[in-house]
Parts: C-alpha cells; structure tokens; sequence
C-alpha cells in the first residue's frame, strides 16, 4: 500500500498531513509512504526528518501522487494535485464540503474515494479522529494569546510598589471545544472570565472552569443542544433577548473572543457595530468564526480591524499559527483514521463502507458525489 503526503497548495496553510511518528507508524503497518519535498517546512518538520523516520522524499506533487492508494492532505486537494492519480484512490483531508459543490463534483470525475475528516462522528470510538476538535482546541489557545498580543495592558491583576494594575475582563461567545480551551487559558493568564453558549450543557462546563456563565436561559435555551451535541440554529426571538443580556455585559469587557458555529450554516451574528462602539479604545475582540461569515459585525477575513480605538482581529487559519502542534495532533488524527481502514493481515486497503465512520464521511466514490447531504437533487 503506497501513501502519498503531497505538500499544501494553499497559501494560508502551514499545516502538514503527516509527521516523522505517523510515518514510521504507518510504515510499521507495512505501508510506503512518499511526502513531497517542503511539506512539513512550515511546521518544522524537514525533509530528512521524514526520510529518518521511513518515508521517500518525491520532488513534485506528480511524483508523490503516482500509483498512491493513499493521499493525504490537510485542505482539500486541488485538482493540480491530484493530477494522475489512481481513480479508486482514497483521499483524505479536511474537505470543507458545504457550498462547495463544483469542487465535490471536480473531485467525484477524478475517480478517487474522498473522505472528509470533519463528517466524523462524535462518537467514543472516533474521538481519536475527531479532527474538528484537536484543531479547536488550539484556536482556542491561540486566539487568547493573539488577543493578549494586541492588548496594551497586562491579564493578569499585578499589586506593585507603583500601583495596582487590574485584571483583564474575558467574555468568550460560544462555549465548545474553542471557547472552553480559551476560558482555561484566559484564566491561567488571570484574567476574569465570563463566556455565553446556547446549549444547557455549556453552562456546568463554563463554570467548571471557573468562568461565569452569561445566557437567557428560557425553553428553547433548554432545547438548543442536537443529539449529535452541536447547537442548533436559534429564533430571532430568542437571539434579540440574548442580545440585549450580552449587550449590557460587552459594554465592560476589555476582551471578546467569538467562536460560535452551527454545522453547515452561517455563523451567528452575536456582536453588533453598537456593541463594540460600547466597549473601551484599547479593547480586543478575536473573531475565530470569521472564515464561517464572522460573529462580529465589523470583523474582515484576515485582517485587524480598528474601529473607536477597539481591535477587531480576523485572522484566517488560526489552528495553523501554532502549526507544529496543529499537525501534530491533525496526523495523529488521520492515522488512527486510517489504521481502520488497513487490514492487519494482509497490509492492504480494506475500507469497509457499511462502517458508519466511513459513511458518515465519505463523499464521492465511483466517480459520484454520494454522500446523502451533498448529493446534487435527481
Ligand atoms: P462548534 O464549533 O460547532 O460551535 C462552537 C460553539 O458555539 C458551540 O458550543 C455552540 O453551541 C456555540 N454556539 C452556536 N450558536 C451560538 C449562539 N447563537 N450563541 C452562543 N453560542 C453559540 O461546536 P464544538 O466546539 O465542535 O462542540 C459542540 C459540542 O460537541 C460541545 O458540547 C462539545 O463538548 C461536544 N463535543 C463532543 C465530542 C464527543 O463526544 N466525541 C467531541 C467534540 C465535541
């Protein structure tokens, strides 16, 4: 079984599907694995520690590409990559589906099985692949500490002979992988953190953490959690009363991190232009929604927006601004993936599709888009 890991096309991406441990892992498995040359460069992984750890070196994207049954990517891989692969390949990465159908339908014509790593299910058995959470997590992390860079003042309260500086108020919107490891961190720097979420079982996680928990909390917030765990889409009616309680409290925040998302939708609007001409000039919002259409009113794709003296900040990839630790846990993710698809006995590609992992991700196959949510209607 030969393993491809060509090199990120896009230039946002810094990230890398593999590492020196999941190569000689996936070597270990009997697999060749071939990475192209300067994949790992931007998260410090070089040729050679690739090569020590089992894998070839191939000059070009073709080269890794050719006879794989395997390619391995962080984004979805445009077609330049997959040039002459093997139709029946199977293609994994983060695929990014929704609204990208002519991209699904480009992948579907080449042939191969393209799995998206972000339809995994939560369930217990595939936490280890849960790609949504391990790359969360540490946008989470970074988002604080890109907040705390653009912040002129310090989090934590300092007592000195020359005065008390006090600490810094955090309020993170949006209480789920993200906004819980930005609550963790905000409090480690001592700041005094609050955050808001729309699902009931955010609160006890919140205040676990020592966070204050902000909602309206009526009978739809009692009913907002799917069975999957992920918010649902809520009413105007409840978002206007929710607005209101948020307002007031934005108002005396020095810091907002927004992190609010709902499955294949739009993020939510949660901060409006009046709220942050509320808040203090010197005050930081980070925005980790902005790919998604932002929670932040005011907030652009990729850039710091400064509006009344409050930052606004849009970076993109904020998982691949802490790229060695993102690829880390991001190749840890595909290999327990894979490991399920390989038989032991025989070394070969044994993808089960009545499996529910590889139902709920795979999306073209044979040459058609056949994932239930993205096929095109008859
Ligand atoms: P997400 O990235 O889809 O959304 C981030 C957060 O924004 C969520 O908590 C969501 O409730 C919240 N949100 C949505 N609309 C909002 C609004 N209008 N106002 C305020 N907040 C809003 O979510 P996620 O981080 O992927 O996690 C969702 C849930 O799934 C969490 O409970 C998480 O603990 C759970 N989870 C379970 C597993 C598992 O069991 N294997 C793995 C990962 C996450």
């Amino acid at each position: 079984m030969r393993i491809a890991v060509p090199a990120e096309t896009d230039t946002q991406e810094s990230r890398v599907a593999a590492t020196p441990e999941t190569v000689k892992k996936l070597v270990g498995l009997g697999a060749t694995v071939a990475v192209q040359a300067g994949a790992g460069l931007a998260s410090g992984v070089l040729d050679a520690d690739y090569e020590a750890a089992g894998a070839a070196v191939a000059k070009s994207a073709e080269e890794a590409v050719k006879d794989a049954d395997v390619v391995l990517g962080v984004r979805r891989p445009d077609p330049a990559t997959l040039k002459g692969v093997k139709p029946g390949a199977l293609v994994v990465a983060m695929m990014d589906p929704y609204g990208n159908e002519a991209a699904l339908q480009g992948l579907a014509s080449t042939g191969v099985t393209a799995v998206a790593m972000e339809l995994m299910p939560r369930i217990t058995r595939a936490q280890v692949m849960d790609v949504l959470s391990s790359q969360a997590n540490l946008a989470g992390y970074r988002a604080v500490i890109d907040a705390s860079s653009e912040y002129g003042r310090a989090f934590p309260m300092m007592m000195t002979a020359a005065g008390t500086v006090p600490a810094a108020r955090v309020f993170v919107m949006g209480a789920g992988v993200a906004g819980l490891q930005a609550i963790a961190t905000a409090r480690r720097l001592g700041a005094v953190v609050s955050a808001t979420d729309v699902r009931p079982a955010a609160k006890e996680q919140v205040a676990s953490l020592g966070g204050k928990f902000v909602a309206v909390e009526d009978e739809e917030f009692r009913q907002a959690e799917t069975t999957a765990g992920y918010a649902k889409a809520m009413s105007a009616e409840y978002q206007a009363k929710q607005a209101a309680l948020v307002a007031s409290h934005i108002a005396k925040q020095d810091i907002i991190i927004t992190t609010a998302l709902i499955p294949g939708r739009p993020a939510p609007r949660l901060v409006t232009r009046e709220m942050v001409e509320s808040m203090k000039p010197g005050s930081v919002i980070v925005d980790l929604a902005v790919e998604r259409g932002g929670n932040v009113e005011l907030a652009k794709p990729g850039e710091t927006v400064v509006h009344n003296g409050v930052k606004i900040v849009g970076n993109l990839n904020v998982p691949g601004r802490i790229a060695a630790s993102a690829s880390s846990l991001y190749a840890k993710n595909l290999y327990a993936f894979l490991e399920t698809l390989i038989d032991k006995g025989t070394k070969a590609l044994a993808v089960n599709h009545d499996d529910e992992l590889v139902k709920a991700t795979c999306l073209t196959r044979d040459g058609a888009i056949v994932h239930p949510n993205f096929k095109p209607a008859a």
